[in-house]
């Protein structure tokens, strides 16, 4: 048995308010003690997005009431908000800025609307920005020009992560994620095959960033020692929407992470100080984030089995790792000296998460 901290996700979506029939506080943070994670920092993009006081405080007691791991909110950069953001910072994960187009429409065109909220927001705290390639340039020449950090959220493409090792030696405030989709799949991984699957398959593999090339995942792999966290940016959407005729982009991640670098470790592609950094120390410090006194997970680092959907948490009833052979699983799970999950059981009630941001 392989006892590891308790994890932390700083990328996740849990839906709620606006849309908990894909997810809500309850389910997504079922599916992150299933998953392995004590801790989650949950995403502004919901609707209504989390943007002032009055929307921060209906996430919040939404997760007062139904949270079971701990967490704290993020709140999303809009075009007139930079004051209300930065007096709000001690109560939230951090800032996230939308600078390419996703989910949700919290997207900043104008690069004059960045500006206030970097003045602004306390450098204590990285702006998180979702900006893909040329975007992602200027966000780091933001940081620079501003002296403060900001995290790239899931780095996908070869030419960003050797950018952002080029920042980081020149000395830039700048940090990354990279999530696991993009290291484990392409634009030309095999579609997911499960139950159900109707013949609009495309959908499923909608996601943003997309999927990259081999060459792409390559320079990932070959550079994670410039990446900081492994994040899910858990997504998650119903099946009927994937295959919809206008599926939205995302993926469910919470409980397939681990498991998935497990096995990558397990085949050396990584090694267990890798996986404990990337996905507990780093993000700890990048977000400043508490300790969870009296937190571990228990891993069974030798039994191998299948990922299926219908064995998860959440609510979205697929994942693109359908039918995949992985080594590694979640045993236990302990929250603040209390046993959280155990043997496929969650076993602490809805809001026994803690915000830490409080
Ligand atoms: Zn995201």
């Amino acid at each position: 048995m392989l006892k590891l901290p308790g994890l932390i996700d700083p990328h996740v979506h849990l839906r709620e308010p606006g849309a908990t029939h894909k997810e809500d506080w309850d389910s997504g943070t079922a599916a992150a003690l299933a998953g392995g994670f004590t801790m989650v920092l949950a995403m502004p993009n919901t609707k209504p997005p989390i943007f002032d006081a009055g929307t921060l405080d209906l996430a919040l007691s939404a997760a007062q009431q139904k949270a079971r791991c701990d967490y704290a909110q993020y709140l999303g950069a809009g075009p007139d908000n930079a004051e209300v953001a930065a007096a709000l910072a001690d109560k939230a994960a951090s800032l996230k800025m939308y600078l390419d187009m996703t989910f949700g429409q919290l997207r900043l065109d104008d690069m004059s609307l960045w500006m206030p909220h970097f003045e602004k927001y306390p450098g204590q705290y990285p702006i998180v920005a979702h900006s893909e390639s040329r975007s992602m340039a200027a966000a780091i020449l933001f940081a620079a020009i501003h002296d403060r950090p900001v995290h790239i959220a899931h780095i996908s493409l070869r030419e960003e992560v050797l950018l952002i090792k080029t920042a980081k030696e020149k000395g830039i405030k700048v940090t990354c994620e990279v999530c696991p989709h993009h290291l484990f799949l392409t634009a030309d991984s095999p579609l997911p095959q499960g139950e159900g699957l109707g013949v609009r398959v495309n959908g499923r593999s909608e996601v943003r960033p997309r999927l990259a090339t081999q060459a792409d995942v390559d320079a990932l792999w070959e550079n994670l020692d410039v990446i900081d966290c492994f994040a899910t940016d858990h997504a998650p959407h119903t099946v009927e929407e994937k295959d919809s005729d206008n599926p939205p982009p995302g993926f469910p991640g919470l409980e397939t992470a681990l498991p998935l670098l497990l096995t990558a470790a397990d085949r050396g592609r990584l090694t267990m100080n890798d996986l404990i950094a990337k996905m507990y120390t780093n993000p700890k410090k990048v977000f400043s984030l508490p300790d969870q006194p009296e937190t571990w997970v228990e891993v069974d680092e030798t039994v191998e089995y299948e990922i299926h959907a219908s064995e998860q948490f959440t609510r979205c009833g697929w994942t693109p790792f359908e039918g995949w052979k992985v080594k590694g699983k979640v045993r236990k799970v302990v929250l603040r000296g209390k046993t959280a999950f155990e043997d496929g059981k969650i076993l602490v009630e809805r809001g026994y998460g803690q915000n830490i941001r409080k």
